[in-house]
């Protein structure tokens, strides 16, 4: 219907083109194509303006009166479009190594860092990603230091309520910016967080090769992000005694994956921010800080419901809470910040002046938390290292 709800919250709008633009010219790239026009030059502005530059996160399906979601028409395109079938089934099949390599790239940028210093290397990767004309991503110190895969220990008779912990695979990979004040991984900070609650926190088995397989659906692999997903949800039935115990997972948008279509499938799942306002907000006393803080809802906490929840869990940590206004997506979209930086650059066009006076920021995805850094000036990290700081064992 045109109306243009949906604009205001696309990180795309002003760069490119907002959903309402996608959707008409789309429409009309159709329309020609029924009357027998060449659409060949339509269709190559569309992949940038239409295609590359939406962060497909499906916000803009939140503020339309008839529920489109033009997030979800991309992602069709995407897959319609999709070449590398094989290489995404190698990658489904061998996540484990793909996870080795992504870890041993952070490590090759990190030690970069050390040997060049932080400006040089900055500068010496914007002339790199330059030259490869954005193929190479640009290192900036927001960038995350690698994180070392999982220990897990012995399962042992242990009385406490089992919590069966759920990393995402850029939490088990990419740990906290050097520069940041928190240095924990946030597997280690958020496993220290729920054993003060008194948890006993469980993983899965085969941890390093489990996805929910949502950077294959927003590439346009949607079988293989499918086998994924089923493959993860087997497992956690497993590790949670099918479905008795509670699953937290550390990550709002692999949460969001995860919870759409579960069917007749009983698992108790919860992002971060419901597991503590149910789980741990009885079991820990919190005494809020005086340093104000600025919060960023991801797309995916939005789609979850739990927006204005976050907030208040940010309220009982700081006595200062920052929401900016006007930021809606962060664009940053898992790859996208590092594939095509001026949609999360424009997105968070006006944070660096929201922010000035806060010390930190927080979130609950890390690769948002990346593009908020660069943006801000202020280190963003998980929600739970603020509720950490200030709670402690009731
Ligand atoms: S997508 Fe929905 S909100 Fe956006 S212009 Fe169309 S009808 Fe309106
Ligand atoms: S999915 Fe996000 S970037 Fe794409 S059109 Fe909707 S709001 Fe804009």
């Amino acid at each position: 219907i045109e109306c243009g709800f949906c604009e205001p919250v696309c990180p795309s709008k002003g760069l490119t083109l907002s959903p309402r633009q996608r959707i008409v010219m789309w429409r009309d790239i159709q329309a020609r194509e029924r009357d027998g026009q060449d659409t060949r030059a339509l269709r190559d502005t569309f992949q940038y303006q239409g295609m590359d530059t939406c962060a497909a996160t499906g916000l803009c399906a939140q503020r339309c009166p008839v529920g489109i979601n033009t997030g979800e028409l991309v992602k069709k395109l995407r897959a319609q479009a999709a070449e590398h079938g094989k290489a995404a089934d190698w990658l489904a099949e061998h996540f484990k190594t793909a996870m080795g390599g992504a870890r041993l790239s952070l490590t090759a940028a990190n030690t970069a860092r050390k040997l060049l210093g932080a400006p040089r290397l900055n500068r010496l990767s914007a002339a790199l990603s330059k030259t490869s004309k954005g193929r190479m991503p640009r290192w900036t110190p927001a960038m995350p230091q690698p994180v070392r895969p999982v220990r897990v220990g012995e399962a042992s008779n242990d009385p406490r309520p089992r919590v069966v912990y759920l990393a995402a695979c850029v939490s088990k990979v990419m740990g906290p910016a050097y520069a940041d004040r928190e240095q924990s991984s946030l597997l280690d900070k958020t496993r220290s967080l729920l054993e003060k609650a008194g948890y006993q926190v469980v993983f899965p088995d085969n941890a390093e090769s489990l996805c929910c397989g949502q950077p294959f659906a927003s590439k346009g692999y949607p079988e293989q992000a499918e086998h994924k997903r089923q493959e993860l949800i087997n497992a956690l039935l497993h590790a949670s005694r099918g479905g008795l115990d509670p699953i937290y997972c550390d990550t709002s948008p692999c949460t969001l994956r995860l919870v759409q279509d579960l069917g007749d499938t009983r698992l108790d799942l919860y992002d971060p921010v419901r597991f503590i306002r149910t789980h741990l907000v009885d079991r820990l006393t919190f005494t809020p800080q005086d340093e104000p803080v600025a919060v960023h809802v991801t797309c995916s906490t939005q789609h979850l419901g739990e927006s204005q929840a976050l907030i208040d869990l940010a309220r009982r940590c700081s006595t200062q809470v920052v929401i900016p206004e006007g930021i809606h997506c962060c664009g940053f979209a898992g790859d996208k910040g590092f594939t095509t930086p001026e949609l999360n650059a424009h997105a968070l066009r006006s944070l660096k002046d929201a922010v000035q006076y806060c010390g930190e920021g927080i979130s609950t995805s890390r690769t948002c938390e990346i593009g908020l850094s660069t943006h801000s000036g202020i280190d963003y990290h998980g929600l739970v290292y603020l509720v950490d700081r200030v709670t402690r064992a009731r």
